[in-house]
């Protein structure tokens, strides 16, 4: 059975088409943000057509780079690219790919992908934290996302981190995403975050933030395992070390909830792989 996975977000998107559990095809392009959602939507026809024939894949999952209403399955809107507000996107794929489909926030789809395939598996809770253009958050409980009462449970992204600090784009101060995401970090400090993430100094005052929002999340959900993807978790030991090091200064000091945070491990690739299970237990829940 082959399923047609996309991952929507602000700087890069991806698609793969999965035949069980192998990964057979893989593009990522980079996303013009001028073009907005019809040149995204071309380029998801473009990529689709070059490799289904009729009625090859069974379904396709999504993982949108935005907030997503899960119940009504439509994307709410999406802070970087323009003309997404209140889309149909699975309405669009059923029809212009011919695919039932399935879609969530990126976030909850990326810890769907690591909690079934990479790093969080056999670790229940789990929450995953993408630290990349953005920050975003997903919760996973007995293998499904948790997404609370409306679809906006784990945005870790807009925590209050720095009450007087500088403004965010949600128009608040001092949320985790303003103070430690790659957009941000790059506009403050003029050089990509993977630059400034290699010098220990700026890690050390870096990690002092990020903790502050992943302390929260340890506080509240206890989970078994944090797992971080995005380009970020990829500096490896040379953060994840130092972060270790200042959450367990941070956590209240009678508190034995563990501190067992991990690089995603399937890299790039976590949502790809969460919009598979993703589209696999919608399957299910269908009978189909
Ligand atoms: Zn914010």
């Amino acid at each position: 059975m082959k399923i047609l996975a996309i991952d929507i977000g602000g700087t890069k998107f991806s698609m793969a088409l999965f035949d069980e559990d192998r990964m057979t095809r893989r593009e990522t392009r980079r996303t013009d943000r001028e073009g907005g959602r019809e040149w995204m939507l071309g380029q998801i026809r473009e990529i689709a057509s070059g490799w289904l024939r009729e009625k090859e894949a069974a379904a396709c999952g999504i993982g949108f780079g935005g907030p997503v209403d899960y119940a009504a399955q439509r994307v709410a809107l999406s802070t970087h690219v323009g003309g997404w507000q209140d889309f149909d996107l699975t309405g669009w794929v059923a029809r212009e790919l011919r695919l039932p489909a399935v879609m969530d926030n990126d976030a909850n789809v990326g810890a769907l992908g690591e909690a079934a395939y990479g790093a969080g598996r056999g670790f229940d809770p789990l929450f995953y934290v993408t630290v990349s253009t953005g920050i975003g958050g997903g919760i996973v409980r007995a293998g499904e996302v948790w997404r609370g009462a409306d679809s906006y449970a784990g945005e870790i992204g807009h925590l209050t981190v720095r009450p007087e600090g500088p403004e965010c784009l949600c128009g608040a101060r001092g949320c985790l995403e303003r103070m430690c995401c790659g957009l941000w970090l790059e506009r403050d400090y003029g050089r990509p975050a993977h630059e400034l993430l290699r010098d220990p100094e700026f890690v050390r005052r870096y990690v002092v933030d990020l903790a502050l929002g992943l302390k929260a999340a340890i506080m509240l959900l206890n989970p078994a395992r944090i797992v971080i993807g995005g380009g970020i978790s990829k500096a490896g030991e040379a953060l994840f070390g130092p972060l270790r090091t200042e959450l367990r200064r941070q956590i209240t000091s009678w508190s034995r909830a563990r501190i067992d945070v991990v690089p995603a491990e399937l890299g790039d690739d976590s949502v790809l792989w969460g919009a598979l299970a993703l589209a696999r237990s919608r399957m299910g829940e269908n009978g189909t």
